[in-house]
């Protein structure tokens, strides 16, 4: 997965995309860049692996410019290189193209070999860099045409802001898998992956770009196109379950509200009528415990603290780090649990390590029963459209009955929300959302070699 960003029309273009990434550093942590048009119109990039932070502060101070997009990304293990940092800034015939991409590009492998056939240089892995490719062949004379022409007949997800000349632009795939907000600030344009985005930066959001919805700014103006044909929209459950932050609006919802949603029904569905307080694991299931809390009438406590400097648990490429890494990252606070019937929840459990982990150290801070309970339904198979899950075979739901997987995580019981439940509880639904990593029902066909788009996904 990853965050974007962009802002054209000020002078602070740098410093506020370097803010905007902070926030959407949640959305990415393998690595992090900038890229900057100067006055005189030359581009330029600072690209460096991990954290926004970790972006050299001198390189960053010799940027300028009125117009930048920024990213983080996050994506499988195998990928992991500076060469598939992003932005992505080449230069063709029609002068510099700078890109940055959230989401998966499902034909990418095909597309990519099409472009080989014709003499194309990849210089990444990345399925994003085939976009550079298609727009530097475009011939269209408008920028937004170029983009058009680009992304005709690419499928999959995609968040896009990119840098074609002096014209900044914005698009979303027709399906609208991954969010995009557009806001102002004073007389700038600033596009950001969630609205936190916004809101660090001052800018006042606006709305959301529209599925299938190209948006070029530059010194002529402002013009939005709809190139492509219209498509069932699939925005992206997980977001809401998981990814995006509780502060951010994504999909024309709130977040928070979402989150709390699901939590109350979680509390309907799968109530723990022996038990006496309820605890999330933080951060990302704060909000569902605490609507499983006001729900059900338990008291909300804090029974696990997260040491922030460290990151996703997910991240790590190993099993063995993995594990390490879910007692560096919590810790249990024993008067809170102490001869005490809890509910846990949290948002999802993918392959049960994070999981297993926390309920040994619950049970070791003296917890007298463990109820799991979880936000989302089962994960019983990959996503192929940004969101990095493992393949079927490392999914405890995708091979496991319920009581096996209550056994294997060694908890007194164990509920997940329905896929019903679920997506009735967030904004705008129950339809329009992709839910395949849960029910298994792909909007496109799966890619036909997935280990191709893992060593070669986006974010
Ligand atoms: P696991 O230990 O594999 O079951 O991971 C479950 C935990 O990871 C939960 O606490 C989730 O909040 C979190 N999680 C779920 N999906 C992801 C993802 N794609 N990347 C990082 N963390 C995730």
């Amino acid at each position: 997965m990853c965050g974007i960003f962009g802002v054209r029309n000020t002078p602070d273009a740098v410093t506020l995309t370097k803010l905007g990434l902070y926030s959407l550093q949640h959305r990415g942590q393998e690595s992090a860049g900038v890229v900057a048009v100067e006055a005189n119109g030359h581009a330029r990039s600072v690209r460096s692996m991990g954290l926004v932070s970790d972006m050299s502060t001198t390189q960053l101070d010799g940027l300028h410019g009125t117009m930048a997009i920024g990213h983080t990304r996050y994506s499988t293990t195998g990928s992991s290189s500076i060469e598939n940092a992003q932005p992505v800034l080449a230069s063709s015939r029609g002068g510099h193209i700078a890109l940055a991409h959230n989401g998966n590009l499902t034909n990418a492998g095909e597309l990519r070999v099409e472009l080989e056939e014709l003499g194309s240089i990849f210089a990444s892995s990345m399925d994003s860099e085939v976009v550079v490719h298609r727009l530097a062949r475009s011939t269209a004379q408008r920028p937004e045409d170029r983009l058009a022409d680009a992304l005709a007949g690419v499928e999959g997800a995609y968040s896009i802001v990119t840098i074609l000349g002096d014209t900044l632009l914005a698009a979303r795939d027709p399906r609208g898998w991954r969010p995009l907000a557009m806001g102002r600030l004073n007389g700038a344009r600033v596009f950001g992956s969630e609205t936190c985005a916004l809101d660090i930066v001052g800018a006042t959001y606006e709305r959301d770009l529209e599925p299938g919805e190209i948006i070029a700014v530059d010194d002529d103006g402002e013009r939005s196109i709809f190139p492509f044909e219209r498509k069932e929209l699939k925005r992206c459950v997980f977001e809401h379950v998981y990814f995006a932050r509780p502060d951010s609006r994504i999909f024309g919802g709130s977040v928070d509200r979402a989150r709390r949603e699901l939590g109350r029904r979680l509390a309907r569905e799968c109530p723990a009528p022996s038990a006496e307080l309820v605890f999330s694991v933080p951060d990302s299931s704060n909000s569902a415990a605490i609507g499983y809390a006001e729900e059900s009438g338990l008291p909300y406590e804090l029974a696990l603290i997260r040491n922030h400097y460290v990151g996703r648990t997910f991240i790590q490429p190993t099993q063995a780090t993995r594990d390490a890494k879910v007692r560096l990252k919590y810790n249990a606070v024993r008067e809170v649990l102490e001869g005490k019937r809890v509910v846990m929840v949290d948002d999802s459990i993918v392959r049960g390590t994070t999981t297993r982990g926390l309920v040994s150290l619950v049970r070791g801070a003296g917890a007298a029963e463990v109820h799991m309970r979880v936000s989302s339904a089962p994960v019983t198979g990959p996503c192929y459209y940004g969101i990095d899950t493992p393949s079927r075979e490392e999914l405890i739901a995708a091979n496991h009955t319920l009581e096996e997987i209550r056994a294997s995580l060694g908890v007194d019981s164990l509920g997940y929300l329905s896929l019903d439940g679920m997506l009735e509880s967030v904004p705008g639904g129950p339809g329009g959302f992709c839910h395949a990593c849960f029910s298994g029902d792909y909007p496109t066909p799966p890619p036909t070699d997935p280990d191709k788009l893992r060593y070669g996904c986006g974010c």
